[in-house]
């Protein structure tokens, strides 16, 4: 069998491109060869629910490089091209022409994609739409200019940045979400109100606790979203944003370790010597947490990448970034800094009154701060982090304390210690 010298990386996103750029800028010579089953070259997504959806942003502005940036890295770019399997021990790909491709080390970065609705009735008509890739975002746009009054079912922050749009374009909005308040998951139930008061401040109309029961429509066509308490929501187009499931069939069928996503070490290796994963799908041992986490953030895509192309040639590196997003909706801007497990903190304390949406919370367990969420209060993201790595306990009074710089809170941090 000849040996292949070729790196192939799956997965023609944010998480692609940046691996694709670190094999470059690290020197690696050999051929680099990127395949993405999207017909667009590497794009970022954020922009989807947001500036471009707004239409403030250029289609220009969303790709991660320009078309010429490929040939001039010699990056063989092949889009439209869907890998169909993974032959381990042959070290090849399938692709899905019936050709198959061989690989000296892969890179998975699949991605993840929106989770569909349960079976409910009318969950197929035509007006019932996700968002995750380009061509969703020009298609919900246009609906936007075109329509009255829309609903969003899944109150998460695709789907409440798409709420944010929906109004921007002047259209009426219900947002349809099992639980008690919107992300109260994430962020507990003082931050989650936040969101609520946000949302239903700029009219829309936030419904909690509600079962979709059925999407009624007309001539093929999404004309309402039924309730399992019997009410009825009159919509022109529905848009669910109810989570994302990473893409894991390749990894599986291939024989490698999954496990709500593909299992690799913090050297973002997965079980297979040969094979590495990062981004969205990758569920990764992060060595301060202790733990493994799959993250489905941008900062997650942009950085882990620079260290799975690393470990492919060969340096000794690990991923141990602190996990950050970002979100805007309407006047708000957000951005969170850490992990915290659904209820793995025992206090949450605020810097700033929540009322006028420009605070800080901090989530804390036994004192440490494990996440911190800046609203409108920008600057802030090296301290929050700094006090999340440092991994000691605070002196909460002060973190609450808009007068005690969190500079000093850190310093005296590090006298307590
Ligand atoms: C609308 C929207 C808004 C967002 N806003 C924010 C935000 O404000 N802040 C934030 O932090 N994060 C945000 N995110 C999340 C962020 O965009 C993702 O974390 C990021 O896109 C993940 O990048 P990735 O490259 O790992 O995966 P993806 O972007 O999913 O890219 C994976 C690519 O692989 C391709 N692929 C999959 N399987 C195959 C196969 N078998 N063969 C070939 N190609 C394949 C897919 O088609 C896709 O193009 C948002 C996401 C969306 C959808």
């Amino acid at each position: 069998m000849t040996a292949h010298t070729g790196f192939v990386i799956v997965g023609a996103g944010l998480a692609g491109a940046k691996a694709a750029q670190t094999l470059r800028e690290e020197g690696f010579g050999g051929p680099v060869v990127l395949l993405g089953e999207e017909s667009e070259r590497p794009y970022e997504r954020p922009p989807l629910s947001k500036g471009y959806l707004l239409g403030k942003d250029e289609r220009d502005t969303v790709y991660v490089y320009p078309s010429q940036w490929y040939a001039d890295h010699d990056v063989d770019l092949c889009l439209g091209t869907t890998v169909t399997g993974i032959d381990p021990a042959a070290h090849e790909v399938a692709l899905a022409d019936g050709s198959r491709l061989g690989y000296a080390k892969l890179l998975l970065t699949t991605g993840s994609s929106p989770r569909r609705l349960p079976p409910v009735p009318g969950a197929d008509l035509d007006g019932v739409l996700y968002l995750r890739r380009l061509d969703d975002s020009d298609r919900i746009k246009e609906i936007f200019a075109s329509v009255s009054r829309i609903a969003v079912i899944g109150a998460g922050w695709i789907g409440l940045e798409t709420a944010a749009a929906a109004r921007a374009a002047g259209v009426d909005v219900t947002v349809l979400e099992a639980g008690e308040l919107p992300l109260l998951r994430v962020l507990g139930r003082e931050a989650a109100q936040v969101f609520a008061d946000l949302h239903t401040d700029h009219g829309v109309d936030l419904r909690c606790g509600v079962q979709v029961a059925e999407i009624t429509g007309d001539g093929g066509r999404a004309n309402a979203v039924l309730l399992a308490d019997g009410s009825r929501i009159d919509a022109d187009a529905v848009i669910v944003g109810i989570g994302i499931t990473p893409n894991t069939q390749l990894a599986e069928a291939a024989g490698l370790e999954t496990g709500n996503g593909v299992r690799v070490d913090a050297h973002l290796r997965t079980s297979n010597p040969d094979i590495y994963a990062a981004g969205d799908v990758a569920n990764a041992a992060h060595p301060l947490l202790g733990t493994h986490i799959r993250v489905e953030h941008w900062a997650n895509a942009l950085n882990q990448p620079q260290t799975a192309a690393k470990t492919m040639l060969g340096q000794d590196v690990s991923y141990d970034r602190v996990p950050y997003f970002f979100t805007d909706q309407y006047d708000l801007g957000m951005e969170y800094t850490g992990y915290v497990e659904p209820g793995g903190y025992d206090q949450v304390v605020f810097r700033g009154p929540t009322d006028t949406r420009e605070f800080i919370a901090f989530w804390l367990a036994e004192g440490r701060v494990l996440a911190g969420m800046n609203v409108n209060v920008w600057d802030v993201t090296d301290p929050i982090r700094t006090l999340v790595t440092s991994g000691r306990a605070v002196d909460t009074k002060k973190l609450a304390d808009t007068d005690v710089s969190l500079a000093d809170l850190l310093c005296a941090s590090d006298r307590a210690s």
